[in-house]
């Protein structure tokens, strides 16, 4: 039985469980929902009345989700005195799949990033980013039909991890005194420091997910995206271990691209994905020149963070970028994008992110019909040319839309 320290327990809805490997989710599971900071609750009421319309339409009231409020940023704090409440987690871990909204993080000094306490916390250790081109979508490329990649960005580790002390303190002196006298670095007195761990198993199982992704959606290859040959030892190693994870593992249906030129005479077997590297900085100039070779992409934490910002820019923007955090116990969707607190409250900007976070979260219940229910309505508002501000000023002859008016026409497509 359930039992929250701060929170009410949830007013309709039943628990969703896992038997097996599998989730068995029932016709009106508890879905958590953390509204934001910033754009949130503009994005957040929006996702949620086009996302229950999808199920209403492709159920015919056979099913419902039980949405149920958890509370983190200024919202938490203003109701119960702390920014993340433990109620938070539990409730992730309990009902095992949650949708959120951005949560903002002051930049320098203040407190940790919400964002990746969370992560932490739930070992949320797989952050995947599906960057896709929807059609009418404006792009600053000529061809960003080319664009349908899944980037697999390690959540956990990496200089991310905010293990990081500040310049003056006594634990960055410490380190700085240890380091300069024991192993000769030479690091300035007046430095910041910040660690950056990166472990065989954080990923080599961030490795096992995008592989495991890639068989499920039949994908052609998985790229390994590091800067191996500056940090040898944290990068370059993540580098190692991703392809010892694929031969080990997978051997049975993965090759290098080694093997591929010299045993395979370049022509891939159908049963085989192709397992590559890349250096990180490269990788920009790869994404933009040749994006048709891109297919999932592996990374560690940082890598990850700029990559889909950059990605997702070919195909119309942050506004359209989704984002889903898996454990092997819990997932919480959310949009790439932040809080953009200079929107707040404006009823402006563009929920798709967080809709289409809502379409994967679907799937992840396998409720595929809804799943492609508000899809398909969403790229029909898109080729429509009814959009939100961000798309509409580079679209010619678009309809802009507020956000809430965005959401009522992909209701309308439905
Ligand atoms: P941001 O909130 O993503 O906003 C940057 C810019 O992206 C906005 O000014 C806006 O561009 C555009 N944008 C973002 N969301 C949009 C949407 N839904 N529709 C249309 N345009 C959108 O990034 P930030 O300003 O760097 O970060 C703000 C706060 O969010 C920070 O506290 C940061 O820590 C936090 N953050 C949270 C998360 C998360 O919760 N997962 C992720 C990233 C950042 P224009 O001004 O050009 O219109």
């Amino acid at each position: 039985m359930t039992t929250f320290k701060k929170y009410l327990l949830p007013k309709e809805g039943e628990p969703i469980i896992v038997q097996g490997n599998q989730l068995k989710v029932p016709d009106n599971p508890i879905i958590p929902y953390i509204e934001g900071d910033g754009i949130g609750p503009d994005i957040m009421a929006v996702a949620r009345r086009v996302l229950d319309k999808g199920v209403e339409r492709a159920y015919g009231g056979k099913r419902k989700i039980g949405w149920y409020e958890i509370f983190a940023g200024a919202k938490a704090k203003e109701r119960f005195g702390e920014l993340l409440p433990e109620d938070t987690f539990e409730a992730i871990r309990q009902y095992r799949i949650a949708l959120k909204g951005p949560l903002s993080t002051p930049i320098g000094g203040g407190h940790r990033s919400l964002n990746v306490t969370l992560r932490q916390v739930l070992d949320l250790y797989a952050c995947v980013r599906p960057v896709r081109y929807i059609k009418g979508a404006p792009s600053p490329v000529k061809r960003p039909e080319k664009v349908d990649m899944v980037i697999f960005r390690e959540n956990t580790e990496d200089v991310y991890a905010g293990i990081e002390w500040p310049q003056g303190s006594k634990e960055a002196k410490s380190i700085i005194d240890f380091l300069n006298k024991d192993y000769k670095a030479n690091i300035p007195a007046d430095s910041g420091i910040g660690i950056k761990p990166i472990s065989i198993t954080r990923t080599k199982r961030l490795m096992r997910k995008a592989i495991e992704y890639a068989i499920a959606q039949k994908r052609r290859s998985i790229t390994i995206v590091h800067k191996g040959n500056i940090m040898k030892y944290t990068e370059g190693a993540f580098r190692n271990w991703c392809y010892e994870l694929a031969r080990e593992e997978y051997g049975h249906c993965t090759i290098t691209e080694t093997q591929l030129t010299g045993e395979y005479g370049g022509k891939q077997p159908a049963d085989r994905i192709v397992v590559k590297d890349k250096l990180a900085d490269d990788m920009f100039r790869f994404v933009l020149m040749r994006p048709e070779e891109c297919d999932v992409l592996a990374m560690p934490n940082l890598n990850g963070d700029y990559l889909s910002d950059a990605c997702n820019a070919q195909v119309g923007g942050i506004g359209l970028g989704p984002s889903a955090n898996i454990a092997d116990t819990c997932a919480l969707f959310e949009a790439a994008h932040g809080s953009a607190p200079k929107y707040a409250g404006q009823n402006k900007v563009n929920p798709s992110a967080l809709i289409l976070s809502g379409i994967m979260m679907l799937e992840h219940m396998d409720w595929k019909e809804t799943a492609k229910k508000v899809l398909t309505a969403l790229e029909k508002t898109i080729l429509q040319k009814k959009l939100t501000y961000d798309l509409a000023r580079q679209v010619k002859g678009a309809t802009e839309l507020s956000t809430s008016a965005f959401g009522e026409e992909v209701i309308r497509n439905m």
